[in-house]
């Protein structure tokens, strides 16, 4: 007989109507030969992959790996429907493998036994033989501690998590799911899932948070189920960066960043244009005293240490602020009433005895930049300030004996110095000598009426 009984063709029409991608081929001649390829979905379950041991390698040489897995490559069998099948005898199995052998040999054949011990007499046993493999029942008794063999542990290990990644993401893809704000039932392929595991539709998530994030309300950037909504959980930057474009991503982070600093006045931003995350102040220790370490801030996502008070590359405890960087800010503070809000914001932020020691500094440097450019000027040859005392315009520099003028700070020629001050035309012509002729001018007298 090399033509199916009708019996086969109906057990194969079932075969096929419950698992429709697991039969493979069928032919007919001589026999009637099945291939079928059923892959394992168990519940999610720890499985050890271990060196196979052999007899002339006496010692595992690599460590166990444990992998959880829920889908297991495909285990294949050939099987063959005599015609004494279903009455007298059970299906001839003629070959049985897993692919990438994460079955081992052993195993195989003990799988080989159990299914043929399924059938009984005039039962169509294919369909529960299927379901024995595919639901992974066949684990517990091949498998009862979940350890596979294999030659290579490593590499199995990463085939197995192929498999897994790639079915779990077959899985996703051709399932429905709900999108809770069209109220539409959309393919997986068209949605997303979020953090905290819920399933939204995609092109929804991105208009909606697009639009919170346009108009500045990013409270409500967040996964659109009532769960989640609820309880005020907010999206995470992962979740937001696979939904949304790249400059609307900036766009929040900015406007989270700003929302963190009026919360929290010891939060400064990072000073770098790429990060600008919010960095929290040193934790309150239980004293007041403040410490120049206070200023030190490290920034929690790129690392980045620095000043928290001049925002440059942290410069320790004992090395000023370069003042330029401070000038604008200290005046600002100085400026404001004590009343004033901003004034204690920025005490709670920087410390109040930091800022009292800034201004003083500041002052300090101040007057002494203003002494500087009221009583030296500078060496055009080597910069250091020179005092002039008493005394011609024509200086010499102590330190790189470059001869220059005091009044206009050009260099001399120290052969003929003096053609500087005797050329006519010349702005320093005739200056040889300043008189403070100021102080000597008349000052009519009704300017002190007033005092
Ligand atoms: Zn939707
Ligand atoms: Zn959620
Ligand atoms: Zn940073
Ligand atoms: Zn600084
Ligand atoms: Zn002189
Ligand atoms: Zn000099
Ligand atoms: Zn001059």
């Amino acid at each position: 007989m090399d033509k199916l009984s009708q019996a086969h063709i109906d057990e194969l029409e079932v075969v096929e109507a419950i698992y429709p991608e697991f039969l493979q081929t069928v032919s007919e001649r001589p026999n009637a030969l099945i291939r079928l390829e059923i892959p394992v979905n168990c519940t999610q379950q720890t499985f050890t992959i271990q060196q196979e041991l052999y007899a002339n390698v006496p010692k595992a040489s690599s460590s166990p790996i444990t992998l959880d897995l829920s889908h297991l490559p495909p285990l294949i069998l050939e099987i063959l429907l005599t015609p004494a099948y279903p009455e007298h005898s059970p299906p001839i199995i003629r070959s049985l493998s897993s692919r990438y052998s994460w079955v081992a040999r052993k195993s195989s054949q003990e799988l080989k036994y159990h299914l043929s011990q399924m059938w009984t007499e005039g039962d169509s046993v294919l369909c529960n033989w299927v379901d024995y493999i595919y639901s992974g029942e066949f684990l517990d008794t091949l498998l009862p501690s979940r350890h596979i063999s294999h030659r290579s542990p490593l590499t199995l290990a990463g085939l197995l998590r192929n498999h897994q990644a790639e079915a779990l993401n077959e899985a996703f893809v051709s399932q429905s799911f709900p999108c809770p704000i069209c109220l539409s039932s959309l393919k997986g392929s068209k949605c997303i899932t979020l953090e905290c595991a819920h399933v939204a539709c995609r092109s929804c998530l991105s208009d909606f948070w697009g639009f919170c994030i346009t108009e500045g309300d990013i409270g409500r950037v967040q996964c659109p189920f009532p769960e989640c909504i609820k309880a005020g959980n907010e999206a995470g930057e992962e979740d937001v960066r696979r939904i949304i474009t790249d400059d609307l991503l900036k766009r929040w982070k900015w406007l989270r960043a700003k929302r963190a600093v009026d919360l929290d006045p010891t939060i400064v931003l990072c000073p770098l244009d790429f990060c600008q995350s919010p960095v929290p102040g040193p934790p309150k220790t239980g004293d007041d005293t403040e410490s120049n370490w206070d200023r030190l801030r490290t920034c929690p996502s790129c690392g980045y240490s620095f000043c928290s008070l001049c925002r440059r590359t942290w410069h320790g405890p004992h090395t000023p602020c370069v003042s330029s960087a401070t000038a604008e800010f200290i005046l600002e503070y100085m400026t404001l009433p004590d009343d004033a809000p901003k004034k204690a914001q920025i005490e709670t932020r920087y410390g109040k005895a930091n800022m009292k020691r800034l201004v003083a500094k500041y002052l300090e440097e101040k007057a002494l930049k203003e002494w500087l450019s009221e009583s030296t000027t500078p060496c055009p040859g080597c910069s250091v300030n020179v005092e002039k005392s008493m005394g011609c315009n024509h200086m010499t520099c102590s330190k790189c004996k470059q001869h220059f003028c005091y009044r206009c700070g050009t260099k001399i020629s120290a052969a003929n110095p003096y053609a500087h001050f005797s050329s006519p035309g010349q702005p320093c012509f005739n200056k040889l000598f300043d008189f403070a002729a100021t102080q000597e001018e008349w000052v009519p007298m009704d300017i002190f009426n007033g005092l």
